[in-house]
């Protein structure tokens, strides 16, 4: 799942990105509101974190045109302790919900899970698919409750396929929700990351199925 960060603060910035990666998603940063709203005119993301206080475009401003776009991605707003009305405000434009700073990590880490499932239609951190389970907060995966041994990549994978189920995924959409601006994966390494997961769900009697020309299917389970 890939996120957009828009924070002006530095240390704060990279301390999230990386928190946020080593949770399993890619994230891009935006240093300033205008590049925030540039981003989101031209990428799709899984979540925003918005902090209000910008550079160049005001936290609201940036969230009151993505609103107008009709983009219905979640966002989470980051603001002052004694911001009230800024709260209320970003909560009346769209934004779906808040952290004051200063924040702890791993409330972070579980708004920031939450509000990306909920975007995805999911309503629990445990996808069941026959006899698998994956375990989104702990980025787990069981067969018949045996972990299975997944890369970080093979996981993202499965993830956005389970949540997707019985829909066909192209090789574009898994790489855009993979990768951040920083990294880039091209459609081979997909491949890649497909043919190994294949592998390792085979005893589970679970196929991925190749739609060609149009991507990936893993059928709804029965
Ligand atoms: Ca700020």
């Amino acid at each position: 799942m890939r996120l957009l960060l828009a924070e002006d603060d530095t240390v704060l910035r990279d301390g999230l990105t990386r928190t946020l990666q080593q949770a399993g998603y890619a994230v891009d940063n935006a240093r300033n509101g205008s590049d925030a709203d540039h981003a989101l005119a031209f990428q799709n993301y899984d979540l925003l974190i918005l902090d209000l206080g910008l550079p160049k475009m005001d936290g609201l401003e940036v969230l009151k045109r993505l609103r107008s776009h009709n983009q219905t991605l979640p966002v989470l707003i980051l603001t002052a302790r004694d911001a009230v009305d800024d709260r209320v405000a970003g909560l009346d434009l769209g934004a779906d919900d808040y952290l004051t700073k200063p924040f702890d990590l791993a409330e972070l880490e579980a708004r920031v899970r939450a509000l990306v499932r909920r975007g995805q239609g999911a309503h629990s951190n445990l996808l069941k698919h026959g006899r698998i389970l994956f375990n989104i907060a702990g980025r787990r995966v069981y067969l018949d409750d045996v972990p299975l041994d997944l890369s970080a990549r093979e996981l993202g994978v499965l993830e956005i396929l389970l949540l997707k189920a019985g829909q066909v995924v192209g090789k574009e959409q898994l790489a855009e929700k993979l990768c951040s601006w920083d990294e880039e994966i091209g459609q081979n390494a997909i491949e890649v990351y497909v043919h190994r997961l294949r592998k390792k769900l085979e005893p589970a009697g679970i196929q991925i199925r190749t739609i060609r020309g149009l991507g990936y299917l893993l059928e709804k389970a029965q």
